[in-house]
């Protein structure tokens, strides 16, 4: 859950249509129309990935008059369909994915099962991915593809690139190869297996 205080504004004076601010924007909520930058204001999640990179200071994070309260309410779809792409993820549902809002993995399946069908559409439903965006791409793409979402990167965007290999999927091989070299994959496996199987602690 995230409450959105900020939202892009462009100052088209400076804008020069490069579509920096396009191809980082976590939600795409920003685009560049006949050469000048266009923020979707109610789309924004107030990240400020744009403002950060635009070359020429053309965005600036202005306070929103009335701030949204963006997440999804994880009671309204079956938790046990919850627990099962959290499981075929390798997470535990009560896991926080997303440090910077906070963001549990319960709430990313449910967003998922409320129709999410991208990074980009989690994000917007969720707040999650819209604070340092890069912790939080991995477990979002494992739930996705737990539930048979193959996610293709935003086309010509910067934002993602593909998922990373798990623990669970080194080949032993490469385990037993590395591991004189400093790797503890097994020990690392262990601790998240102990993470993914904690028992549930709220509400249900
Ligand atoms: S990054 Fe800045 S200059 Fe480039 S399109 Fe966006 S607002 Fe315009
Ligand atoms: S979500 Fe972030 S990157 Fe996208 S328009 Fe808003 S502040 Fe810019």
């Amino acid at each position: 859950m995230k409450l959105v205080n900020l939202v892009a504004v462009v100052d088209l004076e400076k804008c020069i249509g490069c579509k920096t601010c396009e191809r980082v924007c976590p939600v795409l909520a920003i685009k560049v129309v006949d050469g000048k930058s266009q923020v979707d204001t109610e789309r924004c999640r107030g990240c400020a990935a744009c403002e950060q990179r635009c070359p020429v200071y053309a965005i600036r994070m202005e306070k929103r008059k009335e701030p949204i309260l963006v997440g999804v309410d994880v009671d309204s779809v079956d938790y046990g369909k919850v627990i099962e792409l959290c499981g075929k993820a390798k997470l535990n549902p009560e896991q926080v994915i997303c440090f910077c809002t906070g963001t549990r993995a319960e709430e990313i399946a449910a967003a998922i099962l409320m129709g999410a069908k991208s990074p980009e559409d989690v994000s917007f439903m969720t707040g999650a991915r819209t604070g340092c965006k890069v912790e939080c791409i991995q477990p979002i793409l494992r739930l996705l593809e737990a539930a048979d979402i193959k996610s293709v990167p935003p086309k010509g965007g910067w934002q993602w690139y593909g998922r990373t290999v798990t623990v669970w999927e080194i080949p032993e091989g490469v385990r037993r190869k590395h591991s004189s070299r400093g790797f503890y994959f097994d020990e690392d496996e262990k601790l998240l297996n102990r993470v993914k199987e904690a028992p549930l602690q709220g509400r249900r």
